[in-house]
């Protein structure tokens, strides 16, 4: 077991917390402030219990100086501020006087958010890379350290690997909630236990495939990556999304579970990807060589329906179409209301499938929505993620 915020006596400490605040942000507005609000619980734990709080967090990618106005995190300490119900200090720097003194004088329960960790990513990647210099510098700003940023907890990082690496640590109860929900449901599942995978290449799920496979009584597949499967069982697939490099994975996984793989059996099908494109419904054995196959078609959502209805544990990644497109998002939108209506864990991982729930209006109808698209991947394929690996046990 990890240790956790609350196994450290925070009154008078300066609490480094790495939060994930990568959040969307147009015209300096934010557009999904999902993330910012899953991080209240451990930021008000940690103002309740008097610590001096320190936000760190990185948003967008800096590859050059025109990135940082884009990337600054300001319009999401004017948000926090608003969320929290208090004053947030924001230092427009990842390092200097300024930081330096306010960090200093900062009284108990006390916010204060440092600029994009990934600012620092100018100067040699110090931030994406672990640079063990800035690591030390960051921690001494601090006394304990937080990581409860799930997001980024697959990646090796200054501001999480570096820096737990320096100071006492634990998780929040973010991360702590991801490894209960995706960790947990995955050693001991309820069954029976399915699997939905969807999205667009086989390459990136193999791993989850190979790991889940095992302990699952089913994966449904759909999306893109369902025709690279067609493909291997012989179909012709036409313009749809083929892996080729995953070929011989899928007759192999299909082959070795064929009772467990479930396939779609027709789809919806157009000649263009856009929103206006005439479309049809056919049957898998029927796609014409000039078509694209974009959605499940309604055989096959009563077919995941059937399997889905008896399930107990369900853990979902990636939608089972091009859902941005609203004549190619049924499957997705029928696969989270039959999903709503079971009496089961439901967790999705994360990523695309995540923002579709949400969009959709099903924000509150799973068990769990994980915050990490890329680090729920990990963990879903067995894989112990950086920057949870680095905290202390109890
Ligand atoms: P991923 O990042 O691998 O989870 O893929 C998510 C993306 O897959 C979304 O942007 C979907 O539009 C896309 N997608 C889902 N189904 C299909 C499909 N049949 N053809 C092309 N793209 C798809």
């Amino acid at each position: 077991m990890k240790k956790t915020i609350k196994d450290f006596e925070l009154k008078g400490k300066k609490v480094i917390i790495r939060v994930d605040f990568n959040v969307p942000i147009k015209d300096n507005v934010i557009t999904d402030d999902n993330r910012i609000i899953e991080s209240l619980e451990t930021i008000n734990y940690a103002i309740n219990e008097g610590a001096k709080v320190i936000l760190m967090s990185h948003l967008g990618r800096i590859k050059d100086e025109s990135d940082k106005p884009k990337n600054t995190l300001k319009p999401v300490s004017v948000r926090l501020s608003e969320l929290l119900n208090k004053e947030v200090i924001f230092i427009s720097n990842t390092r200097g006087k300024e930081l330096e003194e306010v960090t200093q004088n900062m009284s108990n329960g006390d916010v204060l958010l440092m600029e994009n960790t990934r600012y620092e990513d100018l100067d040699g990647e110090k931030e994406s890379e672990n640079d063990k210099e800035l690591a030390k510098y960051w921690a001494n700003l601090g006394d304990i350290y937080i990581n409860d940023a799930f997001g980024t907890s697959h990646r090796s990082h200054a501001s999480n690997v570096g820096i737990a690496s320096i100071l006492p640590n634990g998780i929040g109860f973010l991360i702590e909630k991801e490894l209960e929900m995706l960790e947990d449901t995955i050693k001991e599942p309820k069954r029976p236990f399915a699997v939905i995978l969807g999205g667009s290449k086989v390459s990136d799920k193999i791993g989850v495939i190979e790991n889940l496979v095992k302990t699952a009584d089913y994966i449904l597949i759909g999306g893109g990556m369902s025709y690279t499967f067609l493909k291997a069982n012989g179909l012709q697939i036409g313009k749809s999304l083929l892996d080729e490099s995953s070929i011989d994975f899928c007759k192999k996984i299909l082959n070795d579970y064929p009772d467990k793989i479930i396939l779609p059996i027709d789809v919806i099908c157009t000649k263009e990807i856009s929103e206006k494109a005439p479309y049809r419904e056919c049957f898998i054995t029927d796609i014409e060589s000039d078509e694209i196959g974009v959605d499940i078609g309604n055989k096959t959502i009563e077919i995941f329906k059937q399997n889905l209805d008896e399930c107990k544990t369900v853990i979902w990644n990636g939608p089972v179409g091009v859902f941005e497109i609203e004549n190619f998002a049924k499957g997705t939108k029928k696969i989270l209301e039959i999903l709503k209506k079971l009496d089961a864990t439901t967790i999705i991982g994360g990523g695309d499938t995540a923002s579709a729930a949400i969009n959709f209006g099903y924000k509150d109808a799973f068990t769990h929505i994980s915050t990490g698209g890329g680090a729920s991947l990990e963990m879903l394929e067995g894989k112990i993620l950086s920057g949870i690996e680095i905290i202390d046990n109890k």
